[in-house]
């Protein structure tokens, strides 16, 4: 490779940009396991090789490319490729891309590390298609069992097993991949997905802590009924419900400093001229503490079927994933911040899950690094970095390695 380290870096980006780009939005639509992602994937597997690296792919779509130097446990770097619907160009592929890169400056600079360097792509880490954010890394680490894992559907009723066959994989019962012993760190490099960089005036910043963070479901059913001849005092409609639910949510996040958001929502028979029989919305929340969470979901639960008790509706609440709050091992996070040529990198919590949550949370010493992101906006076309900010974020990422693995 005879270019220099900007040159493949930018290469890189502009032959990925296009896949899965909608005309329409500008945003991204990578799903997994389906023809985008897909094509990620290709040109991963295809990168790998013109670097030399050694190709270890699981039973569930998620792969390691390992630079054999050394021994004992790697140290691996990485991201995801698939996006939500309709998300940024950056989240996922940003990490992909400068662990690639710096795989390069560690070769150019000549380097020898003295354990095995991976680069991972874990699969379905925005859970857009299954449900389950971090799918890939729950199942390699077994923090989801695959007899739990593989009835999940889709939106089109597609199994999570089916699609894992049509790829010809997951055959058979496969089992949980990753522990310590095979990686003995993990740093996942991502785009900010807030303004904490901005507010501080740094490019680069280290991950403290994840908040915790679930996905609830709120199923109300009501009384169908004609819009126009059925009186206003005689309706049991669960859109009113819904709509009361939403908004005091909002306010109960907004005065507890917490997150709630009802991102998407079912109506039946999502007809116009008629009070619908039930509404099915997703809440996603999140707390700054496991406690404060709780609370949160406690009380917009309560005050929802307060509301439904007035409408005259039925309301039920599941939970259908709830992910604990993740501190990220201090000293790495301090050792990584510190200890480089640079200025002190800052260290922030994060509100986004993140594969590098999960495997910490399963045993595995990992560590964040954040690149600065101008408007924070992120899960949207809006999402944004500057290539200069990219660059310093693949520098920041070979010289932690270095470090890492010297
Ligand atoms: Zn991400």
């Amino acid at each position: 490779m005879g270019a220099s380290v900007p040159d493949h870096f930018e290469h890189m980006w502009r032959t990925i940009q296009p896949l899965g780009r909608s005309d329409r939005s500008g945003g991204y639509f990578r799903q997994p396991f389906a023809s985008a992602e897909r094509e990620l994937d290709a040109w991963f597997v295809e990168q790998a090789s013109a670097r030399g690296l050694r190709m270890e792919p699981d039973a569930f779509g998620n792969r390691i490319a390992w630079w054999d130097a050394g021994s004992g446990p790697g140290l691996v770097t990485g991201s995801h490729l698939d996006s939500v619907l309709d998300g940024g160009a950056y989240d996922g592929p940003l990490g992909v891309v400068s662990a690639l890169a710096a795989v390069d400056v560690l070769r150019e600079r000549g380097v020898r590390p003295s354990r095995p360097i991976g680069v991972s792509v874990f699969v379905e880490e925005e859970g857009s298609r299954f449900g389950l954010a971090c799918l890939g890394s729950r199942l390699a680490t077994g923090a989801v069992a695959w007899e739990m894992a593989r009835g999940l559907r889709d939106r089109d009723g597609v199994r999570l097993d089916e699609a894992l066959a049509e790829l010809g994989l997951a055959a058979g019962d496969p089992h949980p991949w990753l522990g310590s012993q095979h990686i003995g760190c993990f740093i996942e490099l991502h785009v900010e997905q807030g303004r904490d960089l901005v507010d501080r005036g740094a490019a680069i910043g280290v991950a403290s802590r994840i908040w915790p963070h679930g996905r609830y479901r709120f199923e109300i059913s009501g009384s169908p009924n004609h819009a126009g001849t059925t009186r206003m005092e005689d309706r049991h409609d669960p859109m009113l419900t819904y709509a009361m639910t939403a908004l005091s949510a909002s306010k109960q996040a907004r005065v507890t400093g917490q997150r709630a958001t009802f991102g998407r929502v079912e109506t039946q028979p999502n007809s116009t001229n008629s009070v619908p029989s039930a509404v099915t919305a997703w809440m996603d929340a999140r707390g700054e503490t496991d406690e404060a969470l709780a609370d949160l979901v406690a009380t917009i639960t309560r005050q929802a079927q307060e509301r439904a008790g007035r409408d005259g509706t039925k309301l039920t609440v599941t939970a259908e994933s709830v992910s604990g709050a993740v501190d990220f091992a201090p000293g790495l996070a301090h050792r990584i911040a510190a200890d480089h040529e640079s200025a002190a990198w800052p260290i922030v919590p994060t509100q986004a899950g993140h594969d590098a949550g999960i495997l910490s949370a399963q045993g595995i010493p990992s560590a964040m690094l954040f690149v600065r992101n101008p408007t924070g906006v992120s899960h949207s076309p809006a999402e944004h970095a500057e290539t200069a900010d990219c660059l310093a974020g693949v520098h920041a990422l070979a010289e932690t390695l270095e470090r890492l693995a010297s």
